[in-house]
């Protein structure tokens, strides 16, 4: 017999219950935490309900400035909603809306795809192929109900794609980040399938994840025309997207699970073959937070970068993003690359007690708020 899922949930994440005890994570994911408890539409719905001029023509810049202006209704909407002065009961979908605009955006991007700070400018639908390795189909690896992420986010609803922007060497999921075809493809639909089948078995936010899923904003936004439940939508990101990527997920994403690796733009070169890897990130980040997102950071601690790059990255964080929580990870291990190339020895082993030690400190110091979820 089918365990509850609540049930099972308590038994093996006790925490996942009792960490909404705790007023700081609750106040730091507010909107997660009103849309979770199904007290408020995610905002991809509400994306559903602005009503937009469909573009006469498919010229970028024009698209944009109509984004921009239903980008205000959308944000009045929202705000409304968000303190409970509105709700969407009785109003009426239009014929096309901002969603609508998104999806067509997001196609117009791929013609010369630019969802990344690659900018390969190559055209996906042709079949041509970019550093990510995909043309403009999704190819998901797996998907299932996940009991290990953060507390608050278990259990969450993964999808994983294939494909990454960036090139760790030491990367856990590598068997489907360098490997795009290591997928089921999927068409948008499909890919909402998947979703509503996660929302049904008990899942508390869908997490679209990999390899990495900047690269398929297209079918993932494209799916939701096909989703109306009522969960949170979450995005699992290496965060080397563009400004134009950006642009569309922002008002789509209920909450964000970022990650921040390096502070050197030498070593994250050097490790994840990425060039502006800091610079495109902070821009990225800085506007994720300005706009009032709610945000999970994580950082995974490296052996022997604990100076160089978590110091910085821990104090950036202080003074440019001090609401956000942070996951300060102690689990890496020497996988792919990093398990048996000598060039990269210097990361060939996990991270000891003193250096987890050093980097709590640093944090507890700069008053980030990482303990609860780290
Ligand atoms: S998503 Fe990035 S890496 Fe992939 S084709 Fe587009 S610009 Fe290139
Ligand atoms: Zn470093």
């Amino acid at each position: 017999m089918d365990m509850d899922i609540d049930v099972y949930t308590y038994l093996v994440r006790p925490d996942a219950a009792t960490i909404w005890r705790n007023k700081e994570v609750v106040n730091r994911l507010s909107w997660y935490y009103k849309v979770m408890k199904k007290l408020r539409p995610p905002k991809y719905i509400i994306a559903k309900y602005i009503p937009v001029e469909e573009p006469d023509g498919s010229n970028l810049e024009i698209m944009f400035r109509e984004h921009d202006r239903a980008r205000d209704a959308f944000l009045k909407l929202y705000r409304d909603i968000e303190s409970g002065g509105e709700s969407i009961d009785g109003m009426e979908r239009p014929k096309y809306s901002f969603l609508d605009l998104k999806i067509d955006i997001a196609r117009e991007i791929l013609k010369k795809c630019g969802l990344c700070e690659w900018n390969c400018n190559v055209n996906r639908w042709e079949g041509r192929k970019g550093v990510c390795g995909l043309d403009s189909y999704s190819y998901v690896g797996s998907a299932f109900l996940h009991f290990g992420e953060e507390a608050p986010l278990v259990p969450s609803g993964t999808i994983f794609f294939t494909g990454c922007s960036l090139k760790c060497v030491f990367c856990q999921n590598w068997d489907i980040s360098q490997n795009p075809n290591a997928g089921v493809k999927v068409t948008p639909k499909e890919l909402a399938d998947i979703a509503l089948e996660l929302d049904e078995r008990g899942a508390k936010n869908i997490n679209y994840v990999g390899g990495n899923p900047d690269q398929d904003i297209h079918n993932v936004i494209e799916s939701l025309r096909y989703m109306d439940v009522w969960i949170p939508l979450l995005w699992n990101s290496n965060m080397y997207m563009t400004l134009n990527a950006l642009d569309i997920l922002i008002d789509l994403i209920d909450i964000w699970l970022p990650d921040f690796k390096w502070w050197d733009e030498d070593h994250a070169f050097r490790y994840s073959r990425i060039k502006r890897y800091r610079e495109v990130v902070t821009r990225n980040l800085k506007i994720v937070y300005d706009y009032g997102s709610d945000i999970i950071i994580r950082h995974l601690l490296m052996p022997n970068h604990i100076e160089c790059c978590t110091y910085p990255i821990l104090e950036w964080i202080a003074e440019n993003t001090p609401d956000v929580l942070v996951n300060i990870m102690d689990q890496y291990r020497p996988e792919y690359k990093a398990s048996y190339d000598e060039r990269f020895k210097d990361i060939g082993r996990r991270i000891n007690r003193d250096e987890v030690l050093k980097a709590y400190s640093y944090a507890s110091k700069l008053n980030i708020v990482y303990e609860p979820i780290s």
